[in-house]
């Protein structure tokens, strides 16, 4: 749209509101929303940044993310933040406004998990308030202090040993920096079906407070999962007018009892011990297999949704990159009073970190690990202003 705005002689754009035009939807397979077409055809899923939307209008093909140029001096920084979620963009109010000269990198769009949350009911400050307009909140404040970069995409990070810093390639540029925060959250689990990820966005959803809407006339949705967000999802698509079956690979669930008490009053059926085992289709989702492992039977049901709820992966890259210890579930090893990694001068905060995933500890986590690198990094200068 901004395009449009700023060079309507080159580029006219027009916004669909899907779900008042179903044939639409129907004729495209898009089960998913926001989706952008370039001239009929489609180049991308979900909220694009700016660098990636200018890729395929230039293109006209899915966006890579590789076509920016490395190009420049490299910059040096105080402190650079990865991850633009809450955790990153609180890290970055705290650590400039203690006088810190930071960026942060976010490889997609600004925002997080939040970004995609309708809702949000429980940060102190709002009754109810949308998860993008509270995070656009959030985001704004942050860019009133820091350098904000959206699309950019961290290659390469390592530590040089002689001067203790931080090198980092990324896709737009070179950066040296005293210290790190990785605020990089945690993605969906894929579910490792055959189909499962060629129809997402065709039937195959991981959010459905984000997609549920296109199921509301008694479409035939399968949810799998047992844990808080399957059951969470199932009732929200079974208020939609949407026909839930939950599919459970053990004989009982590990949602919070007040939610599988509704789940009973509801009456939704469930399928216990069973998995999915193929995901079929046409254009969209039409069918499912799903094998009962207890009695080793596998049937095939008629489905036009499967949504999926089966938790979550840290997402390690960087800290992978950086040779960092992981727990057994694959979370950054973090001293949770001072945000400390094992390595020196870098931190973690957020949902990376394990424990509760919420808003309210991302933001209080981004704050102390900004607060615990003022206080190390300022004493570094010290100690070299001193000696020199
Ligand atoms: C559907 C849903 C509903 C929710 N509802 C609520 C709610 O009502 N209340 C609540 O308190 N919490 C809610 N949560 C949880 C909340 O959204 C998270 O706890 C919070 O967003 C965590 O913040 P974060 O900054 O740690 O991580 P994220 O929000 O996940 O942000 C991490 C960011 O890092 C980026 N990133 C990842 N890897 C890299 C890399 N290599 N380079 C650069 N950038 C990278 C990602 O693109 C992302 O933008 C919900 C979550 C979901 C999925």
């Amino acid at each position: 749209m901004s395009a449009a705005v700023a060079r309507p002689e080159f580029v006219s754009a027009e916004t669909v509101e899907i779900y008042e035009n179903k044939d639409l939807a129907d004729k495209l397979g898009s089960t998913a929303v926001p989706q952008t077409m370039i001239n009929d055809r489609f180049t991308g899923a979900g909220l694009q940044p700016e660098p990636w939307f200018l890729e395929s209008l230039f293109t006209l093909k899915e966006p890579q993310g590789d076509t920016a140029q490395i190009s420049g001096e490299p910059q040096e920084k105080d402190l650079v933040i990865i991850g633009g979620g809450p955790a990153g963009l609180t890290t970055a109010i705290y650590a400039t406004r203690a006088g810190l000269d930071c960026v942060v990198i976010e490889k997609a769009t600004l925002g997080g998990q939040i970004a995609i949350t309708p809702l949000v009911e429980n940060y102190p400050g709002f009754m109810r308030i949308g998860g993008k307009s509270l995070v656009d909140l959030i985001a704004q404040q942050a860019a009133q202090y820091s350098e904000i970069h959206q699309g950019e995409q961290v290659l390469e990070v390592k530590r040089d040993k002689q001067d203790g810093k931080y090198y980092l390639k990324t896709s737009q540029g070179i950066y040296i920096t005293k210290g790190l925060v990785i605020a990089t959250g945690v993605g969906n689990r894929a579910l490792p079906a055959p189909g499962a990820q060629k129809f997402y966005g065709k039937g195959v959803s991981y959010c459905a407070t984000c997609d549920g809407y296109f199921f509301k006339e008694g479409k035939k949705v399968y949810v799998v999962g047992g844990g808080n967000t399957a059951v969470t999802d199932a009732l929200y698509l079974h208020n939609l007018g949407a026909k839930v079956t939950l599919v459970h690979w053990k004989e009982s669930l590990r949602a919070e009892a007040r939610l599988q008490e509704s789940l009973k009053q509801t009456g939704i059926p469930i399928l216990w011990n069973s998995e999915v085992r193929e995901v079929k289709g046409d254009k969209s989702v039409r069918s499912l297999k799903i094998e009962n492992t207890k009695e080793g039977k596998t049937m095939e049901v008629d489905a036009d949704g499967l949504f999926v709820a089966i938790g979550y992966v840290p997402n390690t890259e960087i800290a992978r990159m950086l040779g960092l210890e992981l727990s057994p579930e694959g979370y950054i090893k973090t001293d949770l009073t001072t945000m400390r990694t094992a390595l020196p001068f870098v931190y973690a905060a957020g949902d990376i970190t394990g424990g509760m995933k919420q808003i309210v500890v991302a933001v209080a986590q981004g704050s102390m690990a900004a607060m615990t690198a003022f206080e190390e990094i300022q004493g570094a200068y010290k100690k070299t202003v001193t000696k020199t």
